[in-house]
């Protein structure tokens, strides 16, 4: 199913690849460079998903998903931390500062679409086991 994601990266040729995959694979694609402009096309444009850079050049990502958590309106919006291939030994700090997920650089294809796919599925339409 379409779905509106919203990716969150300073470098210009990683955020083109991005968009240009998520493009292919029948999204939308919304693209912010910091996190000022992450703010604004969350606002405006509610996106269903967001892969996030931690390392926005001199900024630090993970601001925007602690702010998305303190937020209602956007605390179901699921994050996936994109990060250098050295900081995956960090990932308890990305999901307590409230991304659902991580994967690293160079980006596996394969693995993002089904991170994707799992964060995407609303929960209520998990089967019920109970
Ligand atoms: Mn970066």
């Amino acid at each position: 199913m379409k779905k509106r994601i919203l990716v969150v990266e300073d470098n210009l040729l990683n955020r083109e690849l991005l968009c240009d995959w998520l493009e292919a694979e029948g999204h939308e694609a919304l693209d912010a460079e910091d996190l000022a402009g992450a703010q604004r096309l969350l606002q405006s444009e509610r996106p269903d998903a967001v892969l996030l850079d931690v390392q926005l050049g001199n900024e630090d990502g993970l601001p925007l998903a602690i702010w998305m958590r303190q937020q209602p309106s956007f605390s179901g919006i699921p994050v996936i931390a994109v990060t250098a291939h050295a900081m995956v030994t960090e990932i308890e700090r990305f999901l307590q500062s409230g991304c659902n997920a991580c994967i690293s650089k160079p980006i596996d294809f394969k693995l993002l679409n089904r991170e994707l796919e799992k964060w995407l599925v609303p929960l209520q339409e998990f089967p019920s086991r109970v």
